[in-house]
């Protein structure tokens, strides 16, 4: 039998109820998505749905009985909300919506995340890709960012909120969709080859300096 976190259920602080939230790639949801969870959630007599940081639909307040079948009522996968993995890449509107867009921030969002998405790694990461330098999606705080310009897009690595957190450093720009991929692809191999358990990146970068990443992806 799975253990409730390995069900994606999150204890609250009443410590008799539980979250889930559903795995909902950069946010993007259609309405019946929504009228699904908005039914599950008053089948089940959920407490709260909160919107989270992680632009995710939390059902917050489930008794612990009504947990696997509000999942199979769902049909949804969950979301890594916890653990030492790839727990969510947030995306603007970027050209797909947004009169400010330089690049497609959508579209490399989606991209990252079917590609990286709750995918194991030393620590816990995340990224965000924002279509412009207002930077909306708050690249400049994620373990990996990506920034659209005119030029192409800037990869930006090391940042994170949190109790200490950190702004990231620019570590290329001017790529495009291609470069992009491959630059994030090397940055998180050498992530995974040289951090210690538990290490966020930025803290990496704080021990063995950008070297490494620039070496990765000359
Ligand atoms: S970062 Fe730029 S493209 Fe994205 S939503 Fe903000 S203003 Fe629009």
């Amino acid at each position: 039998m799975l253990k409730l976190g390995e069900k994606g259920a999150i204890l609250q602080r009443d410590k008799e109820t539980y979250a889930i939230a559903p795995h909902i790639p950069c946010g993007v949801v259609t309405p019946q998505l929504l009228r699904t969870i908005a039914d599950v959630a008053e089948k089940y007599d959920a407490q709260a749905i909160k919107i989270t940081g992680a632009a995710r639909v939390a059902i917050v307040g489930l008794k612990e009985a009504h947990i696997d079948a509000a999942w199979e009522d769902l049909q949804l996968d969950k979301g890594a909300a916890v653990g030492m993995c790839v727990r969510s890449v947030r995306a603007c509107p970027g050209t797909t919506f947004c009169r400010l867009g330089k690049q497609d921030a959508l579209g490399m969002g989606m991209t990252l995340d079917k590609k990286y998405h709750s995918v194991e790694l030393p620590g816990k990461f995340k990224m965000a890709v924002s279509g412009c330098n207002l930077s909306c999606s708050e690249s400049w705080v994620r373990d990996i960012g990506l920034i659209g310009q005119k030029e192409g897009w800037q990869l930006v690595i090391g940042g994170n909120v949190g109790a200490a957190p950190r702004i990231a450093q620019e570590l290329v720009a001017g790529l495009d969709d291609r470069q992009v991929l491959d630059a994030v692809e090397k940055t998180v191999q050498c992530y995974r080859d040289n951090a210690k358990k538990g290490e966020r990146l930025g803290k990496m970068i704080e021990r063995v300096g950008l070297a490494p990443f620039q070496q990765a992806v000359a």
